[in-house]
């Protein structure tokens, strides 16, 4: 536990968030404060830099709230709004892996997922996000040059996506990770009997679901065409999935959600007799 003072405006602004999420738990995120040690305490206060955030899309509240289930869902602070990100076809995003003009520029795909490779989790440096070397007991990140006796598993799920003009990879890493899965890596690699190789089944289960993905091609792909394109963003929403492969039933005429969730329990059931 920690104290801190927020002086002037930025009190006022505490007092504002407080008041619009009256109801919630809120995770904030303070930045550029003064740290002091009062009493052999350690003690935190605003500066004229400091900013205030409420539920900050960044992964530390993101590990934060995987910790606790009664906390609220994160706000999303999408960096382009959806409608600017061109929605291309798995060819043509393979197309664009020899073009540099694409370099750095977000596209919407969609498919299936036709598998995912081994090898989901990587060890990384508990200070930075980079990959660490192992030697028996010990890590080295080549980043922080420290070594140490802890890393944490990471996230880098490799996986192909199919759809009616292609295919290609993909890979999903630690920030959209611990979104969609809903658990840290290093948490699923402990209960994974600490093993990179083999799937644990919630990352096995992606196989055959379809998919909306946001994708980044970086200059790194461009220069390395076979290497995996990194997902931003991973759009699966059950209910959609739900009515989709619903299309081909006759549902009776249901509208609302509900009614077709009942629907298909219906046709289920019909389906086994
Ligand atoms: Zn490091």
């Amino acid at each position: 536990m920690v104290k801190v003072t927020l002086w002037g405006s930025i009190g006022k602004q505490l007092e504002d968030i407080i008041t619009r999420n009256e109801r919630t738990a809120v995770i904030l995120t303070i930045t550029s404060v003064f740290v002091d040690e009062f009493k052999g305490e350690i003690c935190l206060s605003s500066t004229g830099a400091t900013q205030l955030k409420a539920n900050l899309d960044i992964p530390e509240v993101l590990e934060f709230k995987a910790r606790d289930s009664n906390l609220p869902a994160p706000v999303l602070l999408p960096e382009v709004p959806a409608a600017e990100i061109p929605k291309i076809s798995l060819a043509q995003l393979n197309d664009f892996k020899s073009d540099e003009a694409q370099n750095d520029k977000l596209f919407s795909v969609e498919g299936m997922v036709t598998q995912v490779r081994p090898n989901w989790c990587y060890m990384g440096c508990v200070a930075c996000p980079r990959k660490v070397e192992e030697d028996l007991e010990e890590y080295f990140c080549g980043h922080c040059k420290t070594t140490s006796r802890i890393a944490k598993a990471k996230y880098r799920v490799k996986f192909q996506l199919k759809d009616g003009t292609g295919e290609a990879d993909f890979a999903i890493l630690e920030h959209e990770g611990l979104r969609f899965f809903g658990v840290m890596a290093d948490e699923l690699f402990q209960s994974n009997q600490r093993n990179k190789e083999s799937l644990p089944p919630q990352i096995h289960q992606i196989v055959n679901m379809t998919l909306k993905l946001t994708v980044k091609l970086t200059e790194f792909n461009i220069m390395n065409p076979q290497t995996e394109i990194s997902v931003v963003s991973i759009d699966h929403d059950p209910l959609q999935q739900l009515n989709k492969d619903l299309c081909s039933k006759d549902l009776g005429g249901a509208t609302s959600v509900e009614q077709k969730m009942e629907a298909a329990f219906d046709c289920e059931a019909d389906d086994q007799k």
